[in-house]
């Protein structure tokens, strides 16, 4: 998926886990910081995409993005409530690029979370602005922006709700 849409969904996390209905049902469950599952949303590109454009490996899509790390992201959720919300982010990163790949009908690509063990380097070996150029008009690409529609919603929604609250 596109970094922004992995920032967007962050954001939408931290909004649900605060959301009074899931507070109700789940009154135990911790609340995420939003700005530490941004953070983890974004630390995949973040280590990836520079490692990919300097040549340090062949892919946008490594260390990052490895199934590898599940078990440094189980140790920091569990020893710190804002690591909790980092690996949360990070693993919400994982989670929608493999769907991606699958909603492109390219599961066997999905193979990027096994990396360095599986290697996939078609498309995930495109540099950041030619991948978006392969991905703009692909199946996935519509779900981005159906989730981007549905956030402009919510959040106009939200403001009307409140200038009737001022109204009143
Ligand atoms: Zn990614």
């Amino acid at each position: 998926m596109l970094f922004p849409t992995h920032l967007l969904v962050a954001v939408g996390i931290s909004r649900l886990a605060d959301h009074s209905w899931v507070r109700r049902r789940l009154p135990s469950a911790p609340t995420l910081s939003a700005g530490w599952l941004v953070a983890g949303a974004a630390l995949p590109d973040i280590v990836d995409k520079p490692l990919g454009a300097l040549g340090v490996v062949d892919t946008y899509h490594s260390v990052g993005h490895s199934v590898l790390l599940v078990p440094l992201a189980v140790a920091v959720a569990a020893r710190y409530r804002r690591g909790l919300a980092l690996a949360v982010g990070w693993g919400s990163h994982l989670a929608l690029d493999a769907f991606h790949v699958v909603v492109n009908g390219r599961a066997g690509d999905a193979l990027f979370l096994a990396w360095p063990v599986r290697t996939r380097s078609d498309p995930l070996a495109l540099p950041p602005v030619e991948f978006a150029r392969f991905y703009v008009g692909s199946p996935s690409f519509y779900v981005e922006l159906g989730l981007w529609l549905a956030a402009v919603l919510i959040v106009l929604r939200s403001r009307l709700d409140a200038g009737r609250e001022d109204g009143r």
